[in-house]
Order: structure tokens, then C-alpha cells, then sequence
């Protein structure tokens, strides 16, 4: 039997999730980000059946990701957000965000030693700080980059740094910065401007962000992403968005040991009292960060347990005294449900002091998937 977590992937909970995003925004396309192995769940499975479901672009990171996806078979239209590789974006037929001028010759000149033309979309820096036009001269940079010999430019992205805040001040000045910009170029060059900002945050506080397209990436896997209290009238699409991963392995081995036994690396945990400890295939390797020792719980026969002692490379050891009758092999829920017990990534992400998305691409990305 092979060893390790696994994460299984609930395809009824991305679709809930998908209609929920739906519902919300209506008319507006819904780009889905698969980037980094569609958040640890899986890009090409994601992406399927995203694609059977009226969906008409995604979104990657690399040209990498895009490749995997065009080899089995998708192909639809991918969006690389942050790649500048004009030969695999020509080759794969991908519309990538062009971040610059210069990457803007780059792929300029690309094309026209094919004799191609390539839409591309030109990425707007209106507070992010990491990619973009920015300065004084969007608007000049983004009329060179329109009138260059094969690329043509089809759509403007730009991104929130902060639409995950209760006080929207910021990504208000963000959106306004990005309409006007589109208003100018779109009225400069005569024509209709494709233009899209907002990511899961904006999809779930911001409807004036929605413009053209929404781009959700975590909101699409079953968190949200805002950093405050949804107030009670609010709740209803939070309340919908269903977790599609949990991540589970089996006890790989139990132990009886007496009072004032240490447990693991640096005797960080000793035993007060004449203790069963479990040990299940599952460490830092996995992604299950070294932050959780002894600062996680985890499921078993629909009981919380503690971790114990120090998370090892390939291992965790969990105080399971109190559980009757369990046994070898029996189920470990890491992310999930058991019984009445939930764990969720936004308890694990709390723990370890970061953010879902971290817990997700870890955990996801290295445990065997199943789809069911
Ligand atoms: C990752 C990413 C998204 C998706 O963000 P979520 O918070 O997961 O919705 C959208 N746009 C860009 C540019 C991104 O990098």
C-alpha cells in the first residue's frame, strides 16, 4: 500500500462553488486561476471540469503551467499572467500579460519573425507594487505597446493589493486609477478595451469591480479570502463556498509509553501521563509546516487529537490516549470532516501564523490526489 497523504478532491464542492461565483457576478465572465497546480488541487482535473461548465478562459502563473494543460487536451483560452516567454506563448497560442515595455518588444519581435499576430493583454500597476505599467506614463506606454507591428492589444489587467480589507479606500483608488486608464486608452485607439481586475476578495465585497471579467482563484477551492468578520447580511455567499480538498493519511504505527517519555526531535513534548501515541506518515515534507508542532490537532475516529512533540521530515506523532479501540490503519483527517469534527484550512492557516492559499498549494501539491 503506498504511504503518505492524500487529498482528495471533491469535484461537487468546485462546482458549488463555480455556481456560487455565478450567481454573484451573472453576466461578467469568470476566469478561473489554475495557477500552481490550481492551488495544490490539481491543474488539469480543475480545469476540466471548469470547462464543462460554460467556463472560457483560465488563468496560470507560468507558460509551464499553460503547456500541461494544452497537453491533455484543453484548449481554450489561457492567460499567463506573469510569464514573458514569447516563443512558448506564441507556440502554445496563450494570451500573455505583458508587464513592460520592453517585454512588450520582446514579443512584438517574436511574432513577427513568425509572421504571427498575438493578442496580448498589458498589466497596470495601480498599487500592487509588483508588475505593471506604472507612473506617469501609462498611458504613453500603453499606446506604444498598441501600435506595435504583430501584438495587438486586447485587454488590460490590473490587481488589488487590499480588496481582502473592510475599508476599501484603497482598492476604490485602485478601480478608479484602472477605469479612467481604460476610458483613455479605449477612446485613443476607438475601440472596446477588455479590462478586468478583480480576484476573490473584489468577487466578494466589491461589485463595482467586476467589469468585464472576475478573476477568483481561492474563492473557486472554498475560502474566502477576507481578512475581517463577514457581517451577518453578508453571510450568504461565504455561507456557500464548500472547502473542495481534505487531506487525509492512516496511523502508521501506535505505541504505549509511560509517563515522562519525550516525544520527537528536541524533547519539545514529554508525557505526563501513561500515553498512546499514534504516528502518522505525514511531515514537513508533505507540507504539513513544522509550525505545527505541537500547535495542531488533527481527526481521528471524529475526535480532535493534538500533535505532539516536533513535526519530522516524513512523520507526526499525535496523543491519541483518549481515543478507545483505535487502531493501526485507521483514518487521520488533516483538512476535512470526521463525524460532528471539522478541520478546515483557515484553523491550520491561524496556526502556522499564514494564510489558506499557503496551506492549500502545500499540502495539495504534494499529497496523492483523488477526485471523487
Ligand atoms: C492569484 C491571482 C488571482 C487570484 O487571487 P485569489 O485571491 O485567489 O482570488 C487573481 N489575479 C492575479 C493576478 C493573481 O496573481
Amino acid at each position: 500500500m503506498l504511504r503518505g497523504p492524500i487529498a482528495e478532491i471533491s469535484l461537487s464542492a468546485l462546482l458549488n462553488n463555480l455556481k456560487t461565483i455565478k450567481s454573484i457576478v451573472r453576466d461578467r465572465h469568470i476566469i478561473p486561476v489554475v495557477k500552481a497546480d490550481a492551488y495544490g488541487h490539481g491543474s488539469i482535473e480543475i480545469s476540466r471540469l471548469l470547462l464543462k461548465h460554460g467556463v472560457e478562459y483560465l488563468a496560470v502563473a507560468f507558460t509551464g503551467e499553460a503547456r500541461i494543460l494544452r497537453e491533455s487536451g484543453i484548449n481554450c483560452q489561457i492567460i499567463v499572467l506573469f510569464d514573458r516567454d514569447a516563443c512558448e506563448c506564441i507556440e502554445l497560442n496563450l494570451i500573455p500579460v505583458i508587464h513592460s515595455i520592453e517585454a512588450a518588444h520582446e514579443f512584438s519581435r517574436e511574432a513577427r519573425k513568425r509572421n504571427a499576430q498575438i493578442n496580448v493583454h498589458v498589466k497596470i500597476d495601480t498599487g500592487m507594487g509588483r508588475l505593471g505599467l506604472t507612473g506617469e506614463h501609462i498611458m504613453d506606454g500603453l499606446l506604444t505597446i498598441s501600435k506595435m507591428p504583430g501584438i495587438k492589444v486586447t485587454g488590460i489587467i490590473s490587481h488589488f493589493s487590499e480588496a481582502d480589507l473592510k475599508d476599501r479606500t484603497f482598492a476604490l483608488q485602485q478601480l478608479n486609477k484602472f477605469i479612467s486608464i481604460r476610458d483613455m486608452l479605449s477612446s485613443n485607439l476607438n475601440r472596446y478595451i477588455f479590462s478586468y481586475i478583480a480576484n476573490s476578495a473584489a468577487v466578494m465585497s466589491f461589485p463595482e469591480a467586476y467589469l468585464d471579467a472576475v478573476r477568483p482563484g481561492i474563492m473557486l477551492y472554498g475560502y474566502s479570502p477576507l481578512s475581517y468578520d463577514i457581517p451577518a447580511d453578508d453571510q450568504k455567499f461565504y455561507d456557500k463556498l464548500i472547502p473542495v480538498m481534505s487531506v487525509k493519511t492512516k496511523i502508521l504505527n501506535l505505541r504505549n509509553v509511560p509517563a515522562g517519555t519525550p516525544i520527537s526531535y528536541g524533547r519539545t513534548f514529554t508525557t505526563k501521563r501513561k500515553s498512546k501515541i499514534g504516528v502518522i506518515p505525514l511531515g514537513y515534507a508533505d507540507g504539513f509546516n513544522r509550525l505545527f508542532s505541537n500547535n495542531a490537532e488533527v481527526l481521528v475516529r471524529g475526535r480532535r487529537v493534538p500533535v505532539v512533540g516536533r513535526v519530522c521530515m516524513d512523520m507526526t506523532m499525535i496523543d491519541v490516549t483518549e481515543i478507545k479501540d483505535i487502531k493501526e490503519e485507521d483514518e487521520v483527517v488533516i483538512i476535512g470532516s470526521q463525524g460532528q469534527e471539522k478541520i478546515t484550512a483557515y484553523e491550520l492557516a491561524e496556526r502556522a501564523n499564514t494564510i489558506t492559499y499557503e496551506i492549500l498549494t502545500s499540502l495539495g501539491s504534494r499529497a496523492r490526489r483523488i477526485y471523487v
